[in-house]
């Protein structure tokens, strides 16, 4: 029997992933890696690398969603990321509310329906600050990698404001504040609080139904569901894969297209 009924290709602008899911709409099946600007030789590689799951895409039919969707000619359909993670949170939790999506160089907030409907949404892809570039940029200049810096910045006694809204003064602004002799913690933490509050400010145009729901490469940061619940006075939902959301949202929209479904 095959280990997938239908495939989701999320090609983002970080990372591309691919989800296979079971009749159930379960993941049975991933790979993600960075995103390749050779689109197609991308996507073929993870065509292939599925066919060798399963022997043929004969029937099994694909959905692209993400930035760069269009490209993804193999697709029976593209579908935009909102529709998708839309698609991919409810299959989780079964319920609506709030779904914040904070990927590498976009973030979004997604209100959903009790039957999982996207009833308004709010996206952000203008600009750095807000997104998972705003810490990785500061992360790399710190040598600090990415799964340390949620540990360090929980681990803080103290936290400094960062004045720069701006990645790329941010950035000077950390070096600064090193070079005044202040604990890499407290520094982290108040990066993270910055990204935090311009998210607040994104949920507010969009309006906080509980629960609040966190995705996207981000909601991997254990100092992002902290400093979100405490910003927001609310508990947040982790779903298991945050980063795929968007892929098995686009693999159960796929599902959908089977003939004998
Ligand atoms: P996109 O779909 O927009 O391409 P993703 O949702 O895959 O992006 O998120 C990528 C971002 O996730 C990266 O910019 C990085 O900041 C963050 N990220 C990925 N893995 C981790 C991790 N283990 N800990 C913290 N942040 C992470």
């Amino acid at each position: 029997m095959s280990i997938f009924h239908a495939l989701g290709l999320d090609v983002g602008s970080t990372t591309t992933k691919i989800v296979g899911v079971d009749q159930d709409g379960r993941v049975t099946w991933h790979q993600l890696e960075f995103t390749d600007p050779h689109t197609s030789e991308q996507v073929e590689r993870f065509l292939t690398s599925a066919c060798q799951q399963v022997g043929s895409l004969e029937g099994i039919p694909l959905v692209a969603t993400g930035y760069g969707r269009r490209l993804v000619s193999q697709a029976a359909r593209q579908v935009t990321e909102i529709t998708c993670h839309a698609s991919g949170i409810y299959r989780e939790f079964q319920h609506g509310g709030t779904l914040v999506d904070i990927g590498g160089q976009d973030s979004k907030i997604i209100r959903i329906s009790p039957q999982g409907r996207v009833l308004d949404f709010a996206m952000n892809d203008k600009c750095a600050a807000g997104t998972g570039r705003f810490l990785e940029n500061t992360a790399n200049r710190l040598k600090v990698t990415l799964s340390q810096l949620g540990e360090e910045a929980l681990s803080a006694n103290q936290e400094v404001s960062i004045s720069s809204t701006c990645t790329v003064f941010a950035e000077s602004e950390v070096v600064s504040l090193i070079a005044n002799g202040i604990p890499l913690p407290s520094i982290l933490r108040g990066l993270h609080r910055s990204l935090i509050k311009r998210i607040v400010a994104m949920i507010r145009t969009v309006g906080l139904v509980p629960p609040l729901m966190l995705s996207g490469g981000v909601a991997l940061n254990p100092a992002i569901r902290f400093l979100l619940e405490e910003e927001t006075k609310e508990k947040v939902l982790l779903p298991q894969y945050p980063q795929l959301v968007g892929a098995q949202g686009a693999a159960l929209i796929a599902m959908d297209l089977r003939k004998d479904n």
